[in-house]
């Protein structure tokens, strides 16, 4: 027998399915690639039971989605005053890959480009020579960590691993700013392959569901009852993903939504309601800030009809 929610969330899709605006993320040709109809929608609530419709199962790569989960592990391994040091919590209002630092020299936010690097960077020796081997320790950690988040092991989608590196220009370019900004003080060749290959990590819908109520739920996995990370991590992860998870939308999103949320160019979004349930969206046509126009409206619904915005005053 369908269910009250599933019956409501398989009628949210049909609502959505028709707005087939925006366009695929193009900077590497496996995105290009992708079938724009692509779309999942999964609602993972507080006891665990996960709700999944349409392209739940279909994987995608996880690309800036990735930021609030390497933020957390940085958190976790370095500490908040080594980290908060380094990388500021303010919103910046500018695209995800502007080469932007505050007065202090310091990437603005871990959500967008500079600060994602520089977090990715502080899972490697403080060093300036790193070793192959150790960013794959560095990886392996990552991946575990991930796949702890979402209750099952996720992989590499190899092919973008290898498209991200070949053309990687702009985030090599950050990299190599912080540097000279002794902001990032380890290899940055070494913290740009963290990066690449953490975006290249394949997740579906129901991933992305888990991993948003393992935050939700202040750092538990309500799936597998093990704690992933510490309670005062997921909250300034959900307060980070609040202020600045949308790219350069991140006002409308909490004006309209108001969810902690992080989106990626993949097609995926992240919403979460703190302390209940982890929605997973994708669909891969993005609009003009790079978040997936039906995962947007799919969430503007869902916030309104179940009154899940975080200000709900009603
Ligand atoms: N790999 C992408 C980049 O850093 C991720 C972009 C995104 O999802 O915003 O350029």
């Amino acid at each position: 027998m369908i269910s009250l929610v599933d019956g409501y969330l398989g009628r949210i899709m049909l609502d959505c399915q028709a707005h087939l605006t925006g366009a695929v993320a193009d900077y590497i040709p496996e995105l290009a690639a992708v079938d724009p109809g692509g779309f999942g929608l999964s609602m993972c609530v507080h006891d665990g039971h996960v709700y999944s419709h349409g392209d739940s199962a279909a994987a995608f790569t996880i690309q800036s989605i990735s930021k609030p989960l390497t933020y957390a592990l940085a958190l976790g391994r370095r500490g908040f005053a080594t980290i908060d040091a380094a990388i500021g919590v303010e919103p910046s209002g500018e695209a995800f890959n502007e080469i932007s630092v505050d007065q202090r020299r310091r990437p603005k936010n871990p959500m967008i480009n500079a600060g994602a690097i520089l977090a990715a960077s502080m899972l490697l020796p403080q060093e300036p020579t790193v070793s192959s081997d150790t960013v794959d320790a560095a990886f392996a950690d990552v991946v575990e960590f991930y796949s702890a988040c979402a209750g099952r092991r996720l992989g590499l989608d190899e092919r973008v691993y290898a498209s991200e590196s070949a053309t990687g220009a702009r985030n090599r370019a950050i990299a190599y700013m912080l540097v000279s900004f002794g902001a990032l003080q380890t290899d940055p060749d070494a913290a740009i392959d963290l990066y690449f290959r953490q975006c290249s990590l394949q997740v579906t819908t129901d991933d992305l569901a888990v991993i948003g109520c393992t935050i939700a739920n202040g750092g538990v996995n309500p799936r597998t009852g093990r704690r992933v990370l510490d309670q005062a991590v997921a909250q300034r992860v959900l307060s980070v993903m609040t202020t600045c998870g949308m790219y350069d939308g991140a006002g409308d999103w909490v004006t309209r939504v108001g969810l902690p949320a992080k989106s990626g160019v993949g097609g995926g979004i992240l919403a979460i309601l703190p302390g209940q349930l982890g929605i997973g969206v994708y669909s891969p046509l993005l609009d003009e800030h790079g978040n997936s126009v039906r995962g947007v409206d799919t969430c503007r619904h869902l916030s309104t009809d179940l009154g899940l915005h975080m200000f709900n005053v009603a």
